[in-house]
């Protein structure tokens, strides 16, 4: 029987990425079902909706208007065997960007989370754990997107980051609470303010209504 892929309620779709570098790219997402990483509160649909074969994933997206770029999401992707699937996207002619909470850096078919050419093309990290956790363990990539206010995260925490490891560096106030949302827009300033390495993101996808 061949190996299948866990997928998330309405996983394969496609949309416009609403943060970090590749704001405004149109793109098709891919959803893996399942997260091991447990932040309190968090409120992804990560369930599985069917499981897919890689040939299968393949022809879900050679039905919908071919985009340039897959983002490769959860859940946590990593969490998966997913080594053969990048690969098959690759090999389809997509460019593959990866979102992760970067809690390992090998999947466990010894597949390296990282970019370049034995990863995939764009790694973005979202990390769920502050610096001093060891449960954040992928410190390098294309981009690193602290989500200020996302279950605890603070981004005050992150500021022994190194940001030479990554290609650039996101903190981005969480849309989700409205309450508290120009106060983390303004502790948000504040912190590219004092480290100016560091750009303030949106989540646009939030504002525009998309998935
Ligand atoms: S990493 Fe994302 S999907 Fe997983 S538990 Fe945390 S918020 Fe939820």
């Amino acid at each position: 029987m061949s190996k299948t892929h866990p997928i998330s309620p309405s996983g394969i779709f496609n949309t416009v990425q609403g943060e970090g570098q590749l704001l405004g790219v149109p793109m098709t997402f891919l959803r893996l079902a399942g997260c091991s990483v447990g932040c309190p509160g968090c409120d992804t649909d990560y369930t599985v909706a069917e499981r897919l074969t890689v040939a299968e994933i393949v022809e879900r997206l050679q039905r919908l208007r071919r985009r340039r770029w897959v983002w490769l999401t959860g859940g946590e992707p990593t969490d998966h065997p997913i080594g053969d699937l990048v690969t098959a996207l690759r090999r389809e002619g997509y460019l593959v960007a990866m979102a992760t909470a970067g809690v390992r850096l090998e999947t466990k078919d010894g597949w390296r989370v990282c970019e370049g050419n034995v990863g995939v093309d764009f790694l973005s990290v979202s990390p769920h754990f502050p610096p001093s956790s060891d449960r954040w363990v992928v410190r390098s990539g294309s981009q690193l997107n602290v989500v200020h206010g996302l279950n605890g995260v603070n981004v005050n925490d992150f500021t022994s980051v190194d940001v030479q490891r990554w290609g650039s560096c996101w903190v981005t106030p969480c849309w989700y609470h409205p309450g508290t949302r120009m106060e983390k827009v303004t502790e948000c300033v504040e912190f590219v303010d004092k480290f100016p390495a560091w750009r303030l993101g949106i989540q646009a996808h939030k504002q525009w209504g998309l998935a």
